[in-house]
Formats: C-alpha cells, sequence, structure tokens
C-alpha cells in the first residue's frame, strides 16, 4: 500500500514553493500543527508571518497520526509526578487541558469530544491503572474508572478526536485567508541570524520558530543530545461494524491505540516497542514487521476481518526527559518538538507559546514547559 493515511476527506490545493527573498516578522518552519498554531497566534498579534515546509502542510506526523486529543504529557500524569514533581505535573496538565479547549474550536468539525479509554493489557498494568486513578483524583484532575466491552481501565471524559490532517489544513487555510504567506516543497537548508534559507529562496527576519518533531535534531544538530527520531506506524480498515467504539483506545501503556470513525472504519497504531531498534529512524515508510503485528492484533485482538485499506508511518521525536523541547536554540530561533508521540495538544500549546517568545512577549506556558 501506498504511506498514505485514511485522514483528510477533503482536497487540497498545493501551495507554491518559495522562490527569491521574503521579508517578515517571523518565519516558521514547519506547518504541521505546531508550526500552523504558532502562524495563527502571530497573525492574531498582528505580525507578518511566513511559514515553509520541507514536504507539504501537514505532510510529516501532524496529518498522519492516530488523531487522539488527549490532555497531559506523554507520560501518564501519576509517572510525570515522581519525574517532574506535583506542582510542576498539575501544572502541566491544566495547561494542556485549556490546550484541548483551544483546539476544540481550532479544528472545526472533525474534532469530537467523546472522552478516551486507557485500557489494561494484563493485571500489572490494571493495578498501574488504579495507580494513575488514585493520584488524578488527588490532584483534582478529571478521570473515572472503567469496565466495558473494550476491557477494564480509565476514562478520561474531556479528552476528543479529531480529523489531524483535515485541522491541519484548515489552520493552513485561515492562516493564508488571514495574510500569512505559506510554502510547501521548501526544504530549510541553513537558518540564523535572522535568516532562513531554503533550498531556492530565503527569509529574513525578526526571529524564527522552528516547530518540526521528528527530524528536529536534523536541522538544529546542537539538540541531537536531546531528542531521538522513532517511526510510528498505523493502519486502516474499511467500515466494519464488527466493533462498536465510541471513545478512542489507548491500550499497553499507550503502546497500542486506535480509533473508530464515525463511519466505521477503524484506525489502528501501535507496536513501536516491538519492532526493535529498526523503529529508531527517521525513516517514515511502514515496516512489515511492525505492520504484521498491528495485523495480527487488528484480527487476533479486535476480531476484525474487514480489509486493510491504509497503510502509512511518520516520523516524531522522542526525549527522555519526560518534557518536550522548548526551548531558544540559537539568538532569535525558538525550537519545539520532541513530543513522545502524543504532540496534538502539547505541540499546538508550545506552538501559540513560542509564538509569544518570538516577539519578545513573555509565556507562562513556555515557562512551564522551558527546562
Ligand atoms: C503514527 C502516529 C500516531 C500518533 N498518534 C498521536 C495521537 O493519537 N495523539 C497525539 O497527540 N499525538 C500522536 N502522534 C504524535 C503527533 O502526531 C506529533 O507529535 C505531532 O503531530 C507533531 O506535530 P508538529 O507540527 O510538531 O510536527 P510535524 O508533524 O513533524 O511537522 C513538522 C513539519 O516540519 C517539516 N520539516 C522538517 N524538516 C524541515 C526542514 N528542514 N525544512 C522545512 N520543513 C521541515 C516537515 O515536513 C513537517 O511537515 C502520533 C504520531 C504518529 C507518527
Amino acid at each position: 500500500m501506498d504511506n498514505v493515511p485514511v485522514w483528510g476527506s477533503r482536497g487540497w490545493e498545493p501551495l507554491p514553493a518559495l522562490r527569491g527573498d521574503v521579508e517578515a516578522d517571523v518565519c516558521v518552519v514547519g506547518l504541521g500543527g505546531s508550526g500552523l498554531s504558532a502562524v495563527r497566534e502571530l497573525l492574531a498579534l498582528g505580525r507578518s508571518v511566513v511559514g515553509v515546509d520541507a514536504g507539504g502542510v501537514a505532510g510529516g506526523a501532524a496529518g498522519r497520526n492516530g488523531g487522539l486529543l488527549l490532555a497531559g504529557l506523554a507520560h501518564f500524569h501519576h509517572d510525570a509526578r515522581v519525574r517532574l514533581g506535583a506542582e510542576r505535573a498539575v501544572a502541566l496538565y491544566r495547561v494542556t487541558m485549556a490546550g484541548m479547549e483551544a483546539e476544540l474550536v481550532a479544528a472545526g468539525a472533525s474534532a469530537r469530544r467523546v472522552g478516551s479509554l486507557r485500557i489494561a493489557a494484563d493485571a500489572a498494568e490494571e493495578a498501574d491503572c488504579e495507580e494513575q486513578y488514585a493520584v488524578m483524583r488527588a490532584d483534582g484532575l478529571p478521570v473515572e474508572r472503567y469496565e466495558g466491552s473494550e476491557g477494564t481501565g480509565l476514562l478520561f471524559p474531556d479528552d476528543a478526536v479529531f480529523d489531524p490532517l483535515e485541522r491541519c489544513r484548515r489552520l493552513a487555510r485561515q492562516a493564508l485567508a488571514s495574510g500569512a504567506r505559506l510554502f510547501e516543497r521548501s526544504q530549510v537548508v541553513e537558518l540564523g541570524g535572522g535568516r532562513v534559507r531554503t533550498v531556492a529562496g530565503s527569509v529574513a527576519c525578526d526571529s524564527i520558530v522552528v516547530a518540526v518533531d521528528g527530524r528536529l535534531a536534523k536541522l538544529l544538530p546542537e539538540l541531537a543530545g536531546e531528542v531521538k527520531d522513532v517511526r510510528l506506524q498505523m493502519l486502516a480498515t474499511a467500515p466494519t461494524s464488527e466493533v462498536s467504539l465510541p471513545m478512542p483506545v489507548y491500550r499497553r501503556y499507550g503502546y497500542e491505540y486506535f480509533q473508530q470513525l464515525p463511519d466505521g472504519r477503524l484506525a489502528l497504531g501501535g507496536f513501536r516497542d516491538r519492532g526493535g531498534d529498526a523503529e529508531w529512524t527517521d525513516v517514515a515508510e511502514p515496516s512489515a514487521r511492525v505492520q504484521d503485528l498491528l495485523e495480527e492484533y487488528l484480527r487476533e485482538g479486535l476480531g476484525v476481518r474487514a480489509p486493510i485499506t491504509h497503510r502509512w508511518a511518520a516520523t516524531v521525536g522522542y526525549t527522555d526527559t519526560y518534557l518536550p523541547v522548548a526551548r531558544e536554540a540559537r539568538a532569535g530561533v525558538w525550537a519545539i518538538g520532541g513530543y513522545s508521540g502524543t504532540g496534538n495538544v502539547v505541540g499546538a500549546v508550545l506552538g501559540r507559546a513560542a509564538a509569544h517568545r518570538a516577539v519578545g512577549l513573555p509565556s507562562a506556558e513556555w515557562d512551564l514547559f522551558a527546562s
């Protein structure tokens, strides 16, 4: 199959590549959900913006993910609390809850607030769910115990799903209508010192936001020790009534994740860990090993026989700090990324925060994330 995601039902008119020299207050590198959130915020702040992407709008993970809008960081709240301290972990969780509200508005009709499930794969994980439940309740965060046809675990009532590609295209259309100049097929080869150079042009600007999740260190090698590339893979089926899943499921500590779309199609991802070292790569192509594991789980674990219509992969950045990257990597270069597989909400929060920092405004969200 063609490495094409199940998302994005409406067409997309390709944008031009950047040719020649242009100027803007801020240049945003990377037109996924995070970069487009930065663009939107910069426009709202009255700044002129040029956005560039090596591929197309949401051609990376932002348009090729599981479509789960989850509050919190990549690590579960009780684990984040141990690592980051109670006060910071709770504040971060609350910032993502507020970010979720913003995302539901920004994403438009494809977003559905249906809640999400964390389902335990075994008794040890059930105990871990119980621990998460106790800590979240003590911290006043929204969670319920869950028992249902999907299994046993936790229900997060405020979480949501969306079509990630549709959301980004919507953000891009709005940004273009508001005066942003966005360019596709414009790979950045050099940046810093108030200039972004692409293969065929350049942007002179006061500051730069780099919003790249996977391959961040290719662009900013100084971040190589902080963020590593990993491949995540998914498949999708034809519409099926073999299962009925009103809520998306996060299973086996989040290694597997799936949601059923309104028309009955099932989008399933996971098994990154079972793919071994081969998955620590920036090659965004599906591999036979992980796809076989996904198919086996689809057939044996979920009991779904519907034909598989899509198989795809994308690259994301992982850190081992429990936090994403949020830093001024070079003078005037505000870098965000490394969401460790959960960047739909956090990336948008940081995109907006980076926009503020890039124009010299304070951002409490930035300060909370910046390590
Ligand atoms: C299969 C899969 C499932 C996932 N599921 C979920 C989920 O359900 N929920 C969730 O919250 N997160 C999920 N994630 C993670 C999430 O998709 C990402 O963290 C998030 O989309 C990152 O968005 P972004 O805009 O920061 O970065 P990206 O989507 O990586 O966008 C960065 C853009 O920068 C561009 N770029 C890179 N280098 C250059 C360069 N040199 N010059 C110009 N442009 C460049 C790329 O072309 C790309 O379009 C999943 C990821 C994958 C791969």
